[in-house]
């Protein structure tokens, strides 16, 4: 393995696989692969590839620099929409490098203007409107203003005003109300911006949760995030298999330490757990640096989040600290250190997924992965093509964006 006793292995295949899925979902809509945050932890710029050749046309990034990083990468053959920003963001040099940006208030149009401007190019903007979600985007009330001053650029060959957009509240509830409400709210604000005399190329309201369960929704483009990885984002319904998905990531590490300890050992701090019989405790060398939750952690009537050994499905023993787990393998153990031990992977054979983890620990499989620490070697392997995969070049790729030490 490497200098780091664990990893999360990537399956390139299965997010290309996932992208090709999607897409069947919503087959007269074009798909963005949202790739923000490292791509939900999985790497940024071997998932973005992976994901376009499945078939994205577009990827989606929350920050600026996502984009910009992609675009340094070599990633020119795609569209890319980047979202979130405050003033000062490098917009002048996404103009340069050919990234759409979204507009969420009057400052922000104005400050793509002046980029466009000192660039010399035409920028693209996407309408951010607030439809219900209470979060970023203009409010109905601001759009006239705001779209009247867009167009007025637009007339001066500053932008290109070729998108509307919105998010929804309550995708993964798509019969609450508020998805309707929402619905509607967003339908008039795309009549309202086509009526201003805007020729929009992408009208595009769905996530994961709405491009899965909801097509009404899908407009020209859906925005899924989580689903690309594999992970449902509506679990109550059932697995992700349940949409044809396969989880890409595989979180694993070796075991570290393998020793017998007498009946009525307390493990870990504050000894929450304390063993019941003579057994054998292994010590997992990642803890909550790593992006273990401590949550996840055990308690004497309850093991924590699971992990598969030896074929077994055990949990965490005791508390979770910030470099290493301890298992409680039980008295008939036979593994020994450097073992394998599989935190979470693709719910094959027994193996627990991120959302065994999330049910544990009361949060979402996508708070699992996309905090998975720094410090944790990403490696990539391709199902269908053979080991080699990206490899090197694309860890490397992706540390630079994070600024990490992978
Ligand atoms: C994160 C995000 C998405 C993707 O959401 P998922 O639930 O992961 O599919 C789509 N659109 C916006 C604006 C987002 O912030």
């Amino acid at each position: 393995m490497n200098d780091f006793p664990a990893r999360a292995v990537v399956d390139l295949a299965a997010v290309r696989g996932n992208v090709r899925t999607l897409a069947a979902h919503a087959p007269t809509a074009q798909v963005m692969a949202v790739v923000k945050a490292d791509a939900y932890g999985h790497g940024l710029v071997p998932s973005a590839l992976a994901a376009l050749e499945g078939g994205a046309a577009w990827l989606g990034t929350a920050q600026v620099g996502e984009a910009l990083h992609l675009r340094r990468a070599g990633v020119t053959g795609a569209r890319i929409l980047t979202w979130l920003y405050a003033p000062g963001a490098p917009l002048r040099e996404a103009v340069e490098a050919d990234v759409d940006l979204s507009v969420a208030s009057r400052w922000a149009l104005d400050d793509v203007v002046a980029a466009a401007r000192q660039a010399g190019l035409t920028a693209r903007v996407h309408l951010k409107v607030d439809t219900g979600l209470g979060r970023n985007g203009l409010v109905p009330e601001q759009l006239p203003d705001v779209l009247a001053a867009a167009l007025a650029a637009e007339a001066e060959g500053l932008v290109r005003v070729v998108g509307v957009w919105s998010h929804l509240a309550f995708a993964d509830a798509p019969d609450h109300p508020v998805v309707a409400r929402q619905a509607a709210v967003f339908a008039d604000a795309v009549a309202v911006v086509e009526a201003a005399g805007a020729r929009l190329e992408v009208r595009h309201l769905a996530n994961s949760a709405a491009t899965l369960t909801s097509p009404a929704l899908h407009w020209d483009l859906v925005r899924p995030g989580i689903a690309v990885y594999g992970l449902t984002p509506v679990p109550q319904l059932g697995g992700p298999e349940r949409f044809g998905l396969v989880p890409a990531m595989t979180f694993e590490a070796q075991l570290a330490t393998v020793k017998r300890v007498p009946a009525g050992s307390g493990v870990s701090y504050g000894h929450e757990y304390v063993v019941p019989q003579d057994t054998v405790l292994g010590v997992v060398p990642l803890g909550y640096a790593d992006g273990i939750p401590r949550h996840a952690s055990g308690t004497a009537d309850r093991w924590g989040g699971p992990v598969q050994v030896g074929g077994r499905r055990l949990g965490i023993a005791g508390r979770v600290c910030m470099d290493q787990v301890v298992l409680d393998l039980g008295p008939g153990a036979t593994e020994v250190a450097g073992d394998r031990v599989v935190l979470w992977g693709d719910g094959s054979d027994g193996v627990p997924t991120a959302q065994d983890w999330a049910d544990v620990a009361g949060t979402i499989s996508y708070e699992l992965v996309a905090r998975l620490g720094a410090r944790v070697p990403r490696t990539y392997v391709d199902s269908e093509r053979g080991e080699a995969g990206a490899g090197q070049d694309a860890t490397a790729a992706t540390a630079a964006v994070t600024g990490g030490v992978r």
